[in-house]
């Protein structure tokens, strides 16, 4: 199937055509024309697979379509919520480039930033508003914007929103919306939660699904290195080695260890940076940035922070560790082999994270290949449950020895030293 197949106006075409967008993705086919039929859409799709301009393209069809006066003020006819500043961002890139030969205009908005280019662009009007909950709240209550005149509203990515603990701010966004509406709703997992929420928002919706989580696994290659905890460090460097100067994601179980990464990378001169959670929303915007336009080979990131991230052909993931629960695993590496493109992903597995593989292998139904390179063999054996309890006890042990060691060192150095109360 065609693009000109589904029924798109020429300006629309002729932009994708600029994207390099050959045909379009099977959320494409199927969702397109039932949205530009005015149909609610209960979608049940995850980033990575085109929704995107499945959403987009249609919507921006609808307000050509609507005549929209391109010289009067601008009300907002279409509203995307999504849960991450980071796609947010990415949804007003993409509208924008589909939009790039209609009159057609939109703004994002999101938390973590100063309001005041974003209340200016609002005062200026726009056609879409792509936000994240908390800030469009802020500036409703604020005044800066009216939900009045919604006509087509998206809620995207609506699990990872109600795991954020969006749900709150998601129903009072909803109860400000017109109830004359078209509704899109997409979530890549669809939990009772998610569905109970679809049926407050959505009208005789029709369900469109692909590539439901377990097979986007399909399209990349997987290896797994089984080794031991000490030697990820070297084990990570071999592998970058191997991949002469691919640009390669890493990601990583927690935001020290993500930092640590970054620290040991730095020392061998590669050039890399970090976006977690504690990263402010510019640092993490730059990180980004520079990743995309070459200047940085590794990003290291947490999965939180890496949720819609898109970086066109991302060839390579590096799991530092393994994913304890299995679907965070299949996000991880949907980040490569976007979109039709090969992605090769490589899991580092300390023997205690040997039992997540095989959970991950359980989902996705298949095997993943060992590595026959690897030269770091894993030579240790999972703890038992009594050697994990005896390590943990020590661990803490160590722990209380150090706080205790260095609240004596510091109150010896100085007097008024007072331990912090907890
Ligand atoms: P999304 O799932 O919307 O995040 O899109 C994932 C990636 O696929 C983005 O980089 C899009 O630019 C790209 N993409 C979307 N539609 C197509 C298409 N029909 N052909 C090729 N790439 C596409």
């Amino acid at each position: 199937m065609q693009f000109e197949d589904l029924g798109l106006i020429p300006p629309i075409l002729r932009a994708l055509k600029d994207q390099n967008y050959k045909s379009p993705t099977t959320i494409q086919e199927k969702s397109i024309p039932l949205i530009l039929n005015g149909e609610d859409i209960l979608g049940n799709a995850q980033t990575g697979t085109g929704k995107t301009a499945a959403f987009a393209v249609p919507i921006i069809q609808h307000l050509v379509g609507e005549g929209h006066n391109p010289n009067g003020k601008r009300t907002i006819s279409s509203l995307i919520i999504t849960p991450t500043r980071e796609l947010a961002i990415q949804i007003g890139e993409s509208f924008t480039a589909y939009a790039k030969y209609t009159h057609v205009k939109n703004t994002v908005i999101f938390g973590g930033v100063s309001q005041g280019s974003q209340t200016n662009a609002l005062k200026r009007g726009v056609d879409v508003l792509v936000a994240t909950p908390g800030r469009l709240l802020d500036l409703m209550d604020q005044g800066f914007v009216s939900l009045s005149d919604v006509e087509y509203f998206v809620l995207d990515e609506a699990d990872r929103m109600l795991d954020m603990g969006f749900i709150h701010d998601i129903k009072k966004i909803i109860a400000e919306l017109p109830r004359k509406r078209q509704s899109l709703f997409f979530s890549a997992t669809m939990p009772k939660n998610i569905l109970d929420l679809s049926h407050e928002i959505l009208r005789n919706p029709r369900k469109v699904a692909v590539n439901p989580v377990a097979s986007t696994a399909e399209k990349i290659k997987q290896y797994v290195y089984p080794t031991n905890k000490s030697d990820k460090k070297e084990l990570l460097f071999f592998i970058l080695r191997k991949l002469g100067s691919e640009q390669v994601l890493v990601f990583s179980r927690s935001k020290h260890g993500a930092d640590r990464i970054v620290r040991n990378l730095r020392k061998k001169r590669i050039e890399c940076a970090a976006i977690h959670g504690d990263k402010s929303q510019n640092q993490r915007q730059k990180a980004l940035q520079q990743f995309k336009s070459e200047h940085i080979r590794v990003l290291v990131a947490t999965d939180i922070a890496a949720r819609g991230i898109d970086i066109d052909k991302l060839g390579y993931v590096i799991n530092y560790d393994v994913p304890n629960e299995p679907e965070t695993y299949v996000h991880r590496i949907g980040r490569c082999g976007r979109a039709g493109e090969e992605g090769i992903a490589f899991s580092l597995c300390e023997p205690e994270e040997n039992a997540y593989v095989r959970d991950i292998e359980k989902l996705i139904k298949k095997k993943i290949e060992i590595a026959t390179d690897n030269p770091f063999p894993q030579t240790e054996k999972p703890m038992s449950a009594q050697e994990k309890k005896e390590f943990e006890k020590e661990k803490n042990r160590k722990r209380q020895e150090f706080f205790t060691n260095r609240n004596k060192k510091r109150g010896s150095q100085n007097p008024n030293f007072r331990r912090k109360k907890r």
